[in-house]
């Protein structure tokens, strides 16, 4: 723990941890201590690691990233974090991201952006972490923390991993409970574990999930012991390679990752089937349609009143100008753009025509992977990103579905719930990191952490 506080004093540049808890940190690692000296060991026993901004933490900011939770001091705990604390976890502090998790690159935070650790070669240009979950993913690509929290609505989980090298776990939606964890989008967002090995995903996942009575989404299911479920064999299995994720244009690195991933799993003994997902192009526009209805409803809570920040208001203001101001100035453009989308897809002319639509799409989608389940596939095996990590600044100036199209092998997981993982498994001409996907059966993350142990 103090070697991680040292590390983290050392980092600023990175922009990585928003808010410092060294003292939190302290006396949490003397319990664990005091555990391990009683002759307990919990599984998280005294690991320092770092909770995204997005989890709610008593009486430690939790401002989501935005300017409009300024001040928020929860009262509360969330689930996924007291599960980690419980089993005997120490926060170090809380990570930055993208407002309210709507980003792929960390841009959008009222912090600004984390950094990658990672470089192109000799050139120093700073390259972006990835997001939403991009302070998680540089935290611990940086050593500043052994593990982090992740939430994944649309991959902010597996992208910020695959751009930083590092592994992170979407879990079958209902898994983690959300209790606790800013909402974004309900029916999408997952909590997960960001870490620097499969083995410790494996751990940390156990610790953070099970069932919640204070969340009507989590599953009542038994938690199985994903470490010992690791093996890596991967003999007999039968892997699919969805042909539609060969998206025209895919750099020939994505590809030739692509490929030298199905030739290690077919070394290893797995059975390689070309498979097909119809409606994946569809994804990405069923989920730009899906995540903004979602959150323009779940953002409207923060009205000047609840929580966080007030604007200061003009005599003659009433109820709607505190609104009006609030809102203008503590949203900033991306979330505005989306509530804005949102209100507009749920608006009595346009509900039928455009969300609507978008659930059916979404249904569609979720039925392409039990067909494929059905035939007896085991996972699915795709890219994690179409590029490695791009320069800050790069895509945000650009328009707003580049960065969207950043998202277009990850969607599809959340849109149909299932257990997905990012795993490092290779580097670009310059060096950097690239990753794979692997999306499992609903509730079979112990068999997906078991092949991706065998990507690693
Ligand atoms: N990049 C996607 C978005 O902006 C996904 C974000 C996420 O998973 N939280 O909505």
């Amino acid at each position: 723990t103090e070697a991680c506080l040292k590390a983290i004093e050392g980092a600023g540049a990175l922009n990585a941890f928003v808010h410092h808890t060294p003292e939190i940190a302290m006396e949490q690692a003397g319990k664990a201590d005091a555990r391990l000296e009683a002759g307990e060991a919990p599984a998280m026993c005294g690991l320092p690691i770092g909770i995204k901004d997005l989890f709610c933490t008593k009486g430690v900011p939790s401002q989501a990233g935005s300017r409009i939770l300024e001040g928020f001091l929860p009262e509360y705990e969330s689930t996924v974090s007291q599960n980690l604390f419980d089993a005997g976890a120490v926060m170090l502090g809380k990570l930055n991201m993208d407002e309210f998790a709507m980003g792929s690159s960390n841009e959008t935070s009222v912090y600004g952006n984390a950094v990658n650790p990672w470089r192109r070669g000799n050139d120093d240009a700073q390259l972006t972490p990835g997001g939403s979950s991009g302070g998680s993913a540089a935290a611990v690509a940086a050593d500043l923390c052994l593990a982090a929290t992740g939430t994944d609505t649309g991959g902010s989980i597996r992208q910020p991993a695959a751009f930083t090298g590092t592994v992170g776990i979407k879990p079958t939606y209902g898994r983690c409970s959300r209790w606790g964890i800013v909402a974004f989008a309900s029916s999408l967002d997952q909590a997960g574990p960001m870490t620097k090995s499969v083995r410790d995903a494996a751990i940390m996942l156990e610790a953070m999930c099970g069932h919640d009575p204070k969340d009507s989404t989590s599953a009542d299911l038994p938690v199985p012991d994903f470490e010992a479920a690791l093996t890596g064999d991967v003999r007999g299995k039968k892997i699919g390679i969805p042909k539609e994720y060969r998206m025209d244009g895919m750099p020939e690195e994505i590809e030739a990752l692509w490929q030298d991933g199905i030739a290690m799993m077919k070394d290893a003994g797995a059975e390689i089937v070309d498979i097909s997902l119809p409606h994946t192009k569809y994804a990405l526009p069923a989920y730009y349609v899906i995540a903004p209805a979602e959150a323009s409803s779940n953002l409207a809570r923060y009205d000047g009143v609840r929580y966080g920040h007030r604007a200061k208001l003009d005599q003659g203001d009433g109820i709607t100008e505190m609104y009006e101001k609030t809102r203008a100035e503590g949203f900033g453009a991306e979330v505005q753009r989306r509530v804005m989308i949102g209100t507009y897809v749920l608006s009595a002319g346009f509900y039928d025509a455009y969300y609507n639509r978008a659930r059916k799409v979404r249904t569609l989608i979720k039925k392409d992977f039990e067909d494929v389940f059905a035939q007896g596939i085991d996972s699915i095996l795709t890219p994690a990103t179409p590029s490695a990590a791009f320069g800050l600044g790069e895509m945000a100036d650009a328009d707003p579905v580049q960065m969207y199209l950043n998202d277009v092998f990850t969607v599809t997981v959340n849109l149909a719930g299932l257990p997905g993982i990012a795993v490092p498994a290779g580097v670009d001409r310059q060096g950097l990191p690239l990753g794979l996907q692997l999306i499992g059966r609903p509730w079979e993350e112990a068999d997906l952490l078991s092949s991706a142990y065998a990507l690693e």
